[in-house]
């Protein structure tokens, strides 16, 4: 049995559990197999529908997500930039605004729940966004969940010093070099990233140590005292607000041999007892599933528990 196939007699009820039974799950004969975990996703499912830089619309990524045998998944479509500069580069080039964005943004949520109605039977789907801590954020995200009330936020820096750090190496090392060193830049990047925690308490935390991105020594640097000080401090307070981290995939994707968390911070993560899922930060129809497996192996290997904890979503009054 493939690890997301399920068996016949066992199908998914609509909060994405199957029959579980410890470690056994029970096939339509009745032979006992050791059961696998199930693929999931806590962050992704961005498409070119409304996704510059993704590819494929929101209904075939759904419809890859049942085919790949998800039970449930949280599409995080990025927020919209709120000023020209705040976009971007190729946003910039292809000629869209903080306006056209954000109608666009508005299409996706309705979108996004067009689809959860209709696959439901099927997948829970969380319609859900991915947030950015760029000036004016304080305010401006408070105001999107308020109107679109999504299920929950991913919460997630790719901006420091109000610029993109993860488009381009040329970009990264330029912001490293404008804020005196990549000491300082990772500094800033965990002090941003406490400040929205406490801010917002996202449900998950997107892409932990995403700041390493184009850093051939993020190793090294990572563990340096002033730099691990601000990561422990960091995991402590997910811990305190008992989020999730996202387990993200897609640094695979693009050559690195290991997802974001980091081995020796997902090593804390599982001493802190922090809840890590899956997430493939999927871009498109060909991310889908992609590197799944070893996710969650690596997952395993560290005592994670694979009946993975889902979302908790917003409650709206
Ligand atoms: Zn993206
Ligand atoms: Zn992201």
């Amino acid at each position: 049995m493939s690890h997301h196939s399920l068996p016949a007699a066992c199908p998914i009820d609509f909060m994405g559990n199957n029959c579980w039974d410890g470690n056994i799950t029970h096939t339509s004969k009745g032979q006992e197999v050791m059961s696998t975990a199930q693929y999931v996703s806590v962050h992704g499912g961005h498409s070119g529908q409304f996704c510059y830089h993704a590819k494929d619309t929101l209904e075939e990524i759904i419809q890859s997500y049942i085919s790949h045998g998800f039970p449930w998944v949280g599409i995080t479509e990025h927020v919209p930039g709120i000023t020209m500069e705040l976009l971007y580069p190729d946003q910039q080039k292809a000629g869209f605004t903080p306006a056209s964005l954000l109608e666009r943004f508005d299409r996706y949520m309705q979108e996004c729940r067009r689809l959860k109605q209709k696959y439901a039977d099927q997948i829970d789907i969380y319609a859900a966004m991915e947030i950015e801590t760029y000036s004016g954020y304080d305010t401006f995200i408070p105001n999107l969940i308020e109107r679109y009330r999504p299920d929950y936020i991913v919460g997630s820096i790719h901006f420091v010093n109000d610029m993109v750090f993860d488009y381009s190496r040329e970009r990264y090392d330029l912001l490293a070099e404008t804020v005196g060193g990549h000491d300082e830049l990772y500094s800033r990047y965990f002090d941003m990233q406490y400040e929205m925690i406490e801010l917002l308490r996202p449900e998950v935390v997107g892409h932990f140590d995403l700041i390493r991105i184009f850093d051939p020594y993020y190793k090294e640097r990572l563990r340096k005292p002033e730099i691990e000080a601000k990561v422990i401090r960091n995991l402590e307070l997910i811990k305190k607000y008992n989020l999730i981290m996202d387990f993200n995939i897609r640094s695979l994707l693009k050559g690195a041999d290991e997802p974001y968390i980091t081995a020796h911070i997902l090593q804390m993560a599982k001493d802190l007892d922090i809840a890590v899922v899956p997430g493939d930060d999927s871009h498109g129809l060909d991310n889908i599933h992609i590197n799944m497996d070893k996710a969650i192996s690596i997952l395993k290997e560290y005592g994670f528990a694979t009946n993975w904890r889902k979302p908790r979503r917003i409650h709206y009054d």
